[in-house]
C-alpha cells in the first residue's frame, strides 16, 4: 500500500457520511484538512452547530478513524472546532450584526404552544452551548415576558440610545410586551408593525448570536411579510397540535412561507399526547400524528412531539420554561431533540448549497 498522504486522506474520507448530516463529509465540509506525518494522521473538521448531537459526534469521529485504519493509519485524531454555519445576508437584506441564523417559529392559529415552543426552543439552543436571542414578534399577544418572567423590560439603553435585551437563563431577550401596557390592546397597521420590527431588528445590541429566534403572531399577517423583506430567515418551524382544524391551518402557514421563499425547518406537534400520572395511561387528548402525516404529505420535517403536561403548562406561566426549571426531565430532552433537528436543518441547507462568495450569497 502507497504511504499515507493529504489525497488519500481526502479520498477515503468522501466515502464518510456524517451521521447527523447523512451526507458525505468532504462535499459538505466537515472534514477541513489533515495533517500526516508518516502513518499518524491528525484530522480537522468543523461541527456545523453547537446542537450537534454528542452520539454524532462521537460516531463521526469513530467513522473517520475507521476510514483511515482501513487505509493504513496507526495512529488517528481528530480535532473538531465548532463553527455555525451561515451566510452572510444579500446586499437587499438589512445587516443584522450579530445574529447568524434567524429561525422563525410560527402557527396557523393561536393556543397551540406556538410561544411556549418558541421559549424552551431557544433555551434549548442556549443549553446546547449555542449563543441565542428571542424576539418576541407577537404583536398582538405577546407571551414571552409571562414565560420568561422578570425582568420584563430591557436592560437598559447605551449612549447611542441603542436598547440592551433583557437577560434569561443565558438567553437575550426582546418582547413587544416590554414596550405596551400589558391590558392594552395593540391596534397597529401594517407599516407600524414593519418599522417596529425594523427597530427591533436594527436598534437592539444582540451581539455574536448563533441564532436569534422570533416568536411570530399566529397566521399569515403583517410581521411575516414584513420580517421576510426585512431579513433573510434561515427557516421557520410551524407549531401545530394534532387535530385537524389545527393542521389546516398550518398548510396555509407553508404555503405563505413558500411564497414568500423562506424554507420550513419542519414541523413540531404540541400537545401531541397526555400520560396521566397517577395510572400511567396515554391518552390522546387532541388525536395523535397530525403533524407527522402532515410532514409526510407536505415533504417537510417532523421534527418532533411534545406531550400535554401539566409541568409545561405551569413552567410557562410560573416564568420559568421546562427547559429551565426541569433540565433533565423527559419532557426537556424533548425540546432539546427538536433544538438539535431544528439546527441540523439550518446547517444542512447551507452546507448542501456550493460555497459561494459572501456578496452573492443568498440563504435559499
Ligand atoms: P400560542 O403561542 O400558540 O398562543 P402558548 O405557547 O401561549 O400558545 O400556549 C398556550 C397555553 O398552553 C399556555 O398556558 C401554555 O403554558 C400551555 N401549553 C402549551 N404547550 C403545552 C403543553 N405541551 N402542555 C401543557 N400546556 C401547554
Amino acid at each position: 500500500m502507497s504511504s499515507l498522504d493529504e489525497n488519500r486522506v481526502k479520498k477515503a474520507l468522501q466515502r464518510v457520511e456524517d451521521p447527523a448530516l447523512e451526507h458525505d463529509i468532504v462535499s459538505y465540509r466537515i472534514y477541513k484538512g489533515c495533517e500526516v506525518s508518516g502513518n499518524k494522521v491528525l484530522v480537522h473538521v468543523t461541527i456545523p452547530t453547537p446542537a450537534y448531537p454528542k452520539d454524532a459526534r462521537r460516531e463521526l469521529e469513530k467513522r473517520i478513524t475507521e476510514a483511515l485504519t482501513q487505509e493504513g493509519a496507526k495512529k488517528v485524531t481528530v480535532k473538531a472546532e465548532v463553527e455555525t454555519a451561515w451566510i452572510p445576508p444579500p446586499s437587499d437584506k438589512m445587516n443584522l450584526q450579530g445574529p447568524k441564523n434567524v429561525i422563525a417559529v410560527a402557527a396557523g392559529k393561536g393556543g397551540v404552544g406556538k410561544s411556549t415552543v418558541a421559549t424552551n426552543l431557544a433555551l434549548s439552543l442556549v443549553r446546547h452551548g449555542a449563543k441565542v436571542g428571542l424576539l418576541d414578534a407577537d404583536i398582538f399577544g405577546p407571551s414571552i415576558p409571562t414565560m420568561l418572567g422578570p425582568p420584563d423590560k430591557p436592560a437598559g439603553t447605551t449612549p447611542d440610545q441603542k436598547i440592551l435585551p433583557a437577560q434569561h437563563h443565558g438567553l437575550k431577550v426582546i418582547s413587544v410586551g416590554f414596550f405596551v401596557d400589558k391590558n392594552e390592546a395593540v391596534v397597529w397597521r401594517g407599516p407600524m408593525v414593519h418599522r417596529l420590527l425594523q427597530q427591533f431588528l436594527q436598534d437592539v445590541v444582540w451581539g455574536d448570536l448563533d441564532y436569534l429566534v422570533c416568536d411570530l403572531p399566529p397566521g399569515t399577517g403583517d410581521v411575516q411579510l414584513s420580517l421576510s423583506q426585512l431579513i433573510p430567515i434561515a427557516g421557520a418551524v410551524m407549531v401545530t397540535t394534532p387535530q385537524e382544524v389545527s393542521i389546516i391551518d398550518v398548510v396555509k402557514g407553508i404555503s405563505m412561507f413558500e411564497k414568500v421563499e423562506i424554507p420550513v425547518l419542519g414541523i413540531v406537534e404540541n400537545m401531541s399526547y397526555y400520560v396521566c400520572p397517577a395510572c400511567g395511561h396515554n391518552d390522546e387528548i387532541f388525536s395523535h400524528g397530525g403533524g407527522k402525516r402532515l410532514a409526510q404529505e407536505t415533504d417537510v420535517p417532523f421534527l418532533g412531539e411534545i406531550p400535554i403536561d401539566s409541568r409545561i403548562r405551569f413552567g410557562g406561566d410560573s416564568g420559568v420554561p421546562i427547559v429551565a426549571s426541569l433540565p433533565d426531565s423527559e419532557h426537556a430532552r424533548c425540546f432539546m431533540d427538536i433544538a438539535s433537528r431544528t439546527a441540523l436543518g439550518i446547517a444542512e441547507r447551507i452546507l448542501s448549497q456550493p460555497k459561494r462568495s459572501p456578496r452573492l450569497a443568498v440563504i435559499r
